[in-house]
Order: structure tokens, then sequence, then C-alpha cells
């Protein structure tokens, strides 16, 4: 069965190839009001393929570990094979960017009890922001979450979830803008293979990789494939930039109304090497997720019978 495939982490690699599956993996980040389990049913319900979610609440550290029912409530949930793939999204508290101060301890304590919830809800990947420097300088911060990561795998030796590093806008003092810093740290892990990379089209547009431009999409994964690699990859941030190019300003816009401009998005829906890869759309919706929707229904509508890439 391919969505067992897809769990098993070991295996978690974007399938390159003729296969044009891109709509099969498209979802978006879906709200867990009621319980982890809640975000099935609303996922599968909006017609999603692929989704992410918080598997705790996004502004505080630590959460109640989930009982027993919670975990099987989730992972035997009568619609869990209508989404071949669920990833999770760490909280925005956590920075492993700045050693030795009260809130990188908090940062390695709350990572690690998202990685267990994550590993309990059998999702293969956790999308993490690689952090902010605050002011110590760039490489001061990389080998801070060289050294965080290198902590957290050691004292999380079977967990078969894989931290994936997002791609950041650099707003402010924030590590990832580059795609050379997400190099730097999957060279200086002890353990790469248990790292992954998440692209957020608006982040790297934001951080100067112009999507917007002819053949955009094309020169910046090409950008993406020889820096970091795109065997690293493990899912895409679907979302139009409403702040210009290189501004370093991180926010999200609509599909369609923003600077990217459709064809980017009509080219990754296209590109054979990204069809297995999960598409997640984190644009701004109403508790009705009827934007999400819409957003769904264009993007399945961009894919050609015969895939390029
Ligand atoms: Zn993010
Ligand atoms: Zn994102």
């Amino acid at each position: 069965m391919i969505n067992s495939n897809l769990l098993t982490t070991d295996n978690w690699r974007p399938i390159t190839g003729k296969s044009c599956a891109s709509s099969s993996y498209l979802g978006s980040h879906i709200p867990t009001v009621g319980g982890v389990a809640k975000a099935i049913d609303r996922g599968a319900d909006i017609g999603c393929t692929a989704m992410q979610i918080f598997v705790k609440n996004n502004m505080q550290w630590l959460a109640k570990p989930f009982s027993d029912e919670e975990v099987k409530a989730f992972t035997q949930h009568p619609l869990r094979s209508k989404l071949k793939v669920v990833i999770a999204h760490a909280g925005y508290l956590i920075n492993l960017g700045v050693e030795k101060s009260e809130n990188h301890e908090k940062s390695l304590q709350s990572l690690g009890e998202e990685l267990v919830r994550c590993d309990q809800l059998e999702i293969p990947c956790l999308v993490l922001h690689p952090g902010s420097h605050l002011g110590a300088g760039v490489e001061k911060g990389l080998h801070c979450v060289i050294q965080s990561l290198d902590t957290i795998h050691a004292e999380h030796p079977s967990i078969k979830t894989r931290i994936a590093l997002e791609t950041t806008a650099g707003q402010g003092s924030c590590l990832g803008a580059r795609f050379e810093e997400l190099a730097e740290i999957l060279a200086g892990v002890k353990a790469p293979d248990r790292l992954r990379i998440c692209l957020d089209t608006a982040h790297v547009f934001a951080a100067g990789y112009d999507l917007s431009e002819k053949n955009g999409a094309q020169k910046v994964f090409k950008q993406f494939d020889n820096i970091v690699g795109l065997q690293h990859l493990c899912a895409l941030h679907i979302n139009e930039s409403k702040a210009a190019l290189g501004s370093r300003v991180d926010r999200h816009e609509n599909l369609g109304q923003g600077k990217i401009g459709l064809d980017a998005f009509r080219w990754v829906m296209n590109a054979s090497k990204l069809a297995t890869i999960p598409k997640i759309l984190e644009t701004p919706k109403g508790k009705d997720l009827a934007e999400d929707v819409a957003a769904m229904k264009l993007l399945r509508s961009f894919v050609k019978k015969n895939s390029q890439g």
C-alpha cells in the first residue's frame, strides 16, 4: 500500500520518474480544534490527499501527553487512508539558534516532545524553522543549530519522524534563507539521514529567489538541487507572497493574489521530480476552509497529462 510506504520514514524520498501524481499529494494546513483526529475529518472533507497539522498548541512550549485513545483515534481513523501523507509543523517558540539560554533548553525539550508526539501519530516529518541567531551572527547561529540537532537526535535515537528544516524568508535574524545555510546544516550534523528539507515558495521568494521571472520556478528548483539536493526534499509549502522579492518579509497570500504569479505554481504541479512531494497550502483562510478548496481546485486544474520537469 502506497500509504504505509510513505509512512516508513526510511523510504522518505521523492520518487523521480514519469509519474504525474502531483494532484494526489495536495492539501493544506488543517486546524486540530477538538483533537488531532478531527483534522483528518476536516482534511478528508475538503478533498485533501495530504495535510499538515500542529501536534500541540504552536504557541506553547509543552503539552499534556496524548492518551492512547487520542493516538488510536488518529492512526486508526476510518478516513486516514484518504490522506496519502500527513506531516506536522513544529511550534513557533522553538529556537535552536542561540545556545546557553533558558529558551534553548526549553526549545530542546519542546522539540523532543513534538518528535515523540509525531512518532506516536506515525507522522514521517516535522517541519521546523532552523532558528534565529538573535544578533550572534549567521555562522554562530548555524553552529548552534547543528549542535542542537545532534543533541535532539542523540536523545531520541529510535524515533522515526524526521525533522524537516524549512527554508525561511530571512526575516530579522532567521537562519535558513539561503540554500547554502541549509546545506551547511545538513553537512554539519552527525546524522544527516535523519534530516529533511521543506521548501516554502513564499519564503524563498521573499529571501530573493525569483520564482516570478520566466522559467523562474525551474531555475530556483535547479539551484536548490545543486546546493541542497532534491533528494532531501520531503515537503513543499505552496504559498503566494504578499511581500516583494528579496524583501525578507514573511507574508503569505492566496494564490493568484501575490507577487509570485501562477506560472511558478503551474510548473511545480507538473514537475515530475516533485510529483510525490506533499504540497501544502498555508495561505489565508476562513473557518470553512473555502479558500483551500478553491486553491486546490486551481492547482489540480494546472496538471497536464504529460508532466515535465
Ligand atoms: Zn513554517
Ligand atoms: Zn511554510
